[in-house]
């Protein structure tokens, strides 16, 4: 696999600034995408390899992050069509199920993706499209010295869930919940760009309904051993590991 241009895609500014910091990227100002995408681009040659991260922004409207499947969609597909990576990461923060062995802080290679919110009338050729189910790219090469576990993500574009999406979560056979890893998956396929993701477990979804409460009390610890993982895998990927500032 060819890894001289990496893209690493980030929904929240929160989940993108470690690794920001830490790989000592620049943001490029103006961006290079779509003058209308409030995206904020960022960019480095380390080790000579063009390292790019691209996160969602914030919403013109509400000013918040732009999470869920949408922006995540638009954006990877407009950074794919002009920064033409060979390797496309997406990171970020997830829900986890203790009962699946999540604990919060863990770091998971995402190796499967599957929706849960794009239910479909039962028993048509429509059931699988709806879940998708794309896999992730071979990078075992690449994990030497990496602490992390390893399981499918399901994706919708709620927080909160119905009685059916919980149970397409636990078809779905999901360790982890996020809102936008299958939709990245998706696009990837189509455009042909070797894919995988880094999540970090955010909160346990399993417990109780304290999503938030467990989100904002735990997102800090999530999002920096999501970058320090995320930059141990970067410097398998490069020849002379430097690259990684506690
Ligand atoms: N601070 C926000 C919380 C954002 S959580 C708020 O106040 O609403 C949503 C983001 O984190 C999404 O980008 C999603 O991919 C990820 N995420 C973390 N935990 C999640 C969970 N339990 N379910 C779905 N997405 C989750």
């Amino acid at each position: 696999m060819k890894t001289d241009k990496i893209l690493i895609i980030v929904a929240m500014g929160i989940e993108a600034k470690p690794i920001v910091k830490q790989l000592g990227l620049t943001e490029l100002v103006p961006h290079p995408l779509d003058e209308d995408l409030p995206t904020r681009v960022f960019h480095e040659k380390i080790n000579n390899k063009d390292i790019y991260l691209v996160q969602s922004g914030k919403c013109k409207k509400h000013e918040l992050s732009r999470v869920g499947t949408q922006p995540a969609s638009i954006l990877a597909w407009e950074a794919i069509k002009e920064l033409n990576p060979d390797l496309l990461i997406n990171a970020g923060t997830a829900g986890g199920y203790r009962s699946k062995g999540a604990e919060i802080g863990d770091v998971y290679l995402c190796n499967e993706f599957k929706y849960h919110h794009r239910l479909m009338a039962p028993i048509t050729n429509f059931v699988p499209y709806g879940v998708g189910h794309h896999h992730a790219c071979e990078v075992s090469q690449f994990l030497a010295g990496l602490t992390i576990k390893k399981g499918t993500v399901s994706t919708g574009d709620s927080i909160t869930c119905s009685k059916e999406e919980n149970l397409q979560i636990f078809e779905n056979n999901a360790t982890l919940k996020d809102m936008e890893a299958a939709a990245i998956a998706d696009v990837a396929f189509i455009k042909n760009v070797p894919f995988t993701a880094f999540k970090a477990i955010s909160d346990i979804v399993d417990i109780n309904d304290s999503t938030l409460e467990q989100f904002n009390e735990n997102y800090k610890a999530a999002t920096s051993n999501l970058a320090k993982e995320l930059i141990l895998f970067l410097n398998n990927l490069t020849e002379n590991p430097v690259i990684y500032n506690h």
